[in-house]
């Protein structure tokens, strides 16, 4: 029952008495406390030992009041119960050091820091939002405490303030934030466009783009604001734009744009897009539009023809199911297709997820930011079949 972790909650104070022995401290000016501070903190390993931490915490807490030098114990401490997920533990530990009157002002600072990690761990953003913004002001804990709140303030998806604390990163520290800035602007775009305010959107787009000059997602979502303006030649410009600087997000717009192409009498030189762009940078995700819009405009048969020959160029277990599904529209009631469509099916369900190139997280739906790590632009457009056979 006993996990590892336990043993360092173990191990670590039975270091720090150890310690505290070797020390050889001054007997004349501790006599009195010679008995009583060791005592304090073998009970409080006895307790540990008996799975009872709240009274051995009672008894550390004892031992920092004899002993100031045992602040590091505190320390490791809080640490270890914040790792093992035990916050409320934790958040006493360091409010107890929070609330010495002697403990120095370095001291101070560090285990404010230590109280915001475990506000912040324990998802209580407020609380770790406040011990942030005043450390904010000590040089000592000043970038420490910008990161965090810049973590924070993603969180709570107030992209303004995250915008403040990165560029401040960026000017005091060195830090390179510009894709992250970029991304922030583009959500903010994104708030105002779903209000329909199509000039802040575009203004916060221009801002993205001038964070990153490179952003696929403002030049995409820039179509999307000439769009709702009405004017849809700029629209398609913009989404072209997002081919010629990434190919491979194409298939993000294709479906819009080449929409877009047809109803401003451009649907050959859509057609035509979509049969260079499947060429050139073949895509699963492009073949399904294409396979769509090849299907309404120039009939099943058309979409078939394309099918087949993108399969024999790229064969995908996702294409192949795609011409099963076909075949058994095409051919109902034949108990042996359908089999090997659930068979095929069971295969591509975890073929046909994103997966994040940072740490690896799948998801069904494309993420600008990856819900796993939080990182983001790290999800390339590309389904896991596409990515493993690359
Ligand atoms: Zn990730």
């Amino acid at each position: 029952m006993f996990e590892i972790e336990a043993w360092y909650l173990v191990v670590l104070p039975l270091l720090f008495a150890a310690g505290w022995w070797l020390r050889g401290f001054d007997s004349r000016v501790r006599a009195a406390d010679q008995g009583a501070a060791p005592r304090s903190v073998f009970r409080g390993l006895n307790l540990l030992l008996n799975e009872q931490p709240d009274k051995a915490i009672d008894a550390f807490i004892e031992v920092v009041k004899l002993d100031p030098e045992t602040i590091e114990l505190h320390y490791a401490l809080g640490n270890l119960f914040r790792r093992r997920g035990e916050v409320d533990r934790a958040v006493r530990i360091h409010t107890h050091l929070l609330n010495r009157a002697d403990l120095p002002a370095r001291e101070r600072s560090n285990a404010l820091a230590e109280l915001g990690q475990d506000f912040l761990k324990g998802g209580l953003l407020d609380r770790a939002e406040d011990a942030f913004v005043r450390l904010i002001e000590d040089p000592q804990q000043r970038f420490s405490a910008l990161r965090a709140l810049l973590r924070i303030y993603q969180m709570e998806r107030e992209w303004l303030k995250a915008i403040d604390c990165a560029r401040r990163l960026e000017r005091e520290a060195g830090e390179s934030h510009h894709v992250a800035v970029a991304q922030f602007y583009c959500e903010l775009a994104e708030q105002a466009l779903a209000k329909s305010d199509l000039q802040r959107a575009q203004s916060y787009l221009d801002e993205a783009l001038v964070a990153d000059r490179k952003s696929v997602r403002a030049t995409l979502l820039a179509g999307d604001v000439a769009m709702q303006r009405g004017e849809r030649d700029d629209a398609i410009k913009h989404w072209l734009r997002v081919e010629a600087a990434s190919p491979e997000h194409l298939p993000l717009v294709a479906a819009r744009l080449t929409e877009a192409m047809d109803k401003a009498g451009r649907r050959d030189e859509a057609l035509n897009l979509l049969r260079r762009a499947l060429l050139d940078s073949p895509s699963i995700d492009l073949l399904e539009i294409a396979y769509q819009r090849i299907g309404e405009w120039e009939g099943p048969a058309a979409a078939e023809v394309l099918l087949r020959d993108e399969l024999r160029r790229h064969p995908s277990l996702l294409g192949f199911e795609k011409l099963l599904a076909l075949r058994s529209a095409q051919v109902k009631g034949d108990p042996e297709l359908d089999l090997l469509r659930s068979l095929i099916h069971a295969q591509t369900r975890k073929l046909a997820r994103y997966r994040c190139s940072k740490c690896g997280f799948r998801a069904r739906e494309f993420h600008w930011q990856c819900p796993g790590c939080t990182s983001w632009d790290s999800y390339p457009p590309r389904r896991i079949e596409e990515l493993d056979a690359a």
